[in-house]
C-alpha cells in the first residue's frame, strides 16, 4: 500500500490545509489543477525523466558499507543523493516544480532558504530554464551562509533578505509568500519541503517519491539471498520539513520495512511540539506556553525550522512511522566516523539519521538499514573546522 493522498481539502488524517490570505486561495487551487494534469501528461513525465537523467545525475546510486557495517554490527546501505547535482536530493523537487512552472505560463520563481541549499538549487533551475529568480534568506542566515549567497548571484538569482522577525527561515517563509500574494499572475512559488498550504505537501512528496522507487528497487536486486524478501529492515532519514525522508519512505510504505524519521533536538517537532498552524498548514509546531511559534536551532542550518510537513504528523499520530531525536554531539560524531569508514563526508543533515543508528546500534544488530545521505559535507566543513580544533 503506497502513502495516502491527502484529501480534496489537503488534509493528511488531521493535519495539512490550506490556511493562507483569501488572495492566495485561487493560485493554490490553480497550481493543485496544473500539477494534477501535468503529472497525467506523457510529455511531461518525460521531459522531468530527462532532466532527473541527463542534467541531475539520476539514478543515484545505492553504497553498501562495508567498514562501517563490520564497526556497528548493522549492516547499512546509503542512498547516495548526495551525488546529485547541486549535491542535494533538493534538485528532485526543484526541476519538477521549475518545470511546471513554464507549463503555466509563469517566468518568475521566487524561494525561501534557509542555509540556502534550496536558494542554490532553485537558482540552479531557474538558470537553466530561463526563469527570472528571487530568493528570501533571513538577514542572519546570510551572515552565516555567504558562500551560497554568492553562488545563488552568480547563477543569476537575486537574493533579498528578510530582516524582520527572528530574521531566519520562517520569516525568508513570510517574505516569500508575501512576494507570491503581490506577483502571482507571473510568479511561482517554489517551495522547498513537505510543508505549507495544499497542495504543496503532497506535490513536492510525489516529486521525491523518485527516491524511495529507486531505492525499492536497488534493495530488491542488492538483498536478493537465502531466505531475504529484498526490503531493509529500517529505512531511516533525517527530518526537518520532511522532504527527503518523505521521498524514501513513499518507497516503503505498507510493507514490513519500519520507517524511522530523525530529529534535531533542537528543532524536534513531532517529539516536542504540539499541533498548531504556521506557514499555511497545520502540523506539529515548537511553541511557547502562548502557542507563539519558538525558534528551532540545531548544528545543521538544513534542519532549523520550528514545524515539520503535515503528513509526518500524520504518519507519527497512525503509528505508521517513528521519529527519533539525536543531540549535536551524537551529529559530530556520526559525521567523524561515516568520513573515516567509508571516505563519504555527510551533509550535517543525513549525519543525524547516521547518529541514530550508531547510538541505537545494539538494539538494531544484525539488522539491514538504509539510511538515506540527503546531501554532501563540503557545506559543512568550513564549520566542522571550528568545531573539530
Ligand atoms: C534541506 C536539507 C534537508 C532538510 O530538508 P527535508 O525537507 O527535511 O529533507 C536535509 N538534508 C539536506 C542535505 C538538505 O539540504
Amino acid at each position: 500500500m503506497p502513502l495516502a493522498d491527502p484529501t480534496p481539502g489537503g488534509y493528511f488524517g488531521d493535519f495539512g490545509g490550506l490556511f493562507v490570505p483569501e488572495t492566495l486561495v485561487p493560485a493554490c487551487l490553480e497550481l493543485e489543477q496544473a500539477f494534477r494534469s501535468a503529472w497525467a501528461d506523457k510529455a511531461f513525465r518525460r521531459d522531468l525523466d530527462s532532466l532527473l537523467t541527463d542534467y541531475a545525475g539520476r539514478p543515484s546510486p545505492l553504497t553498501s558499507c562495508e567498514r562501517l557495517s563490520r564497526e556497528l554490527g548493522v549492516a547499512v546501505m546509503l542512498k547516495r543523493e548526495d551525488l546529485n547535482h547541486t549535491g542535494s536530493h533538493k534538485i528532485n523537487n526543484v526541476l519538477g516544480q521549475a518545470l511546471l512552472a513554464k507549463r503555466m505560463g509563469k517566468t518568475r520563481l521566487v524561494a525561501e532558504t534557509g542555509a540556502g541549499q534550496h536558494g542554490v538549487a532553485t537558482a540552479t533551475a531557474a538558470a537553466l530554464m530561463g526563469l527570472e529568480c528571487v530568493v528570501y534568506m533571513g538577514e542572519i542566515d546570510m551572515h552565516r551562509q555567504e558562500l551560497n549567497v554568492f553562488r545563488m548571484r552568480l547563477l543569476g538569482s537575486e537574493v533579498r533578505s528578510a530582516t524582520t522577525g527572528s530574521r531566519t527561515l520562517k520569516d525568508a517563509i513570510n517574505e516569500a509568500m508575501r512576494d507570491w500574494v503581490a506577483s502571482v499572475e507571473s510568479t511561482h512559488y517554489c517551495l522547498g519541503s513537505v510543508m505549507g498550504p495544499h497542495p504543496y505537501p503532497w506535490m513536492v512528496r510525489t516529486l521525491h517519491e523518485v527516491i524511495g522507487r529507486e531505492a525499492r528497487e536497488q534493495c530488491a536486486a542488492r538483498l536478493n539471498g537465502d531466505g531475504c524478501d529484498g526490503l531493509p529492515d529500517v529505512v531511516a532519514a533525517c527530518v526537518g520539513g520532511g522532504s527527503n525522508a518523505i521521498g524514501i519512505f513513499s518507497g516503503f510504505a505498507g510493507t514490513r520495512t519500519e520507517l524511522v524519521g530523525v530529529e534535531p533536538a533542537g528543532g524536534a517537532a513531532l517529539n516536542r511540539g504540539a499541533p498548531g498552524v504556521v506557514h499555511g498548514s497545520k502540523s506539529f509546531l515548537l511553541q511557547d506556553e502562548w502557542g507563539q511559534v519558538r525558534e528551532a536551532e540545531s548544528i545543521s542550518a538544513g534542519l532549523d525550522y520550528p514545524g515539520v510537513g503535515p503528513e509526518h504528523s500524520a504518519l507519527a499520530s497512525a503509528g505508521l512511522a517513528r521519529y527519533e531525536v539525536v543531540t549535536d554531539e551524537q551529529v559530530i560524531d556520526a559525521f567523524v566516523l561515516l568520513s573515516k569508514t567509508e571516505g563519504i563526508i555527510p551533509a550535517l543533515e543525513p549525519a543525524h539519521a547516521l547518529a541514530w543508528v550508531v547510538r541505537d546500534r545494539d538494539l538494531l544488530a544484525g539488522k539491514t538499514v538504509l539510511v538515506n545521505l540527503s546531501g554532501r559535507g563540503d557545506k559543512d566543513v568550513g564549520q566542522m573546522i571550528e568545531l573539530l580544533r
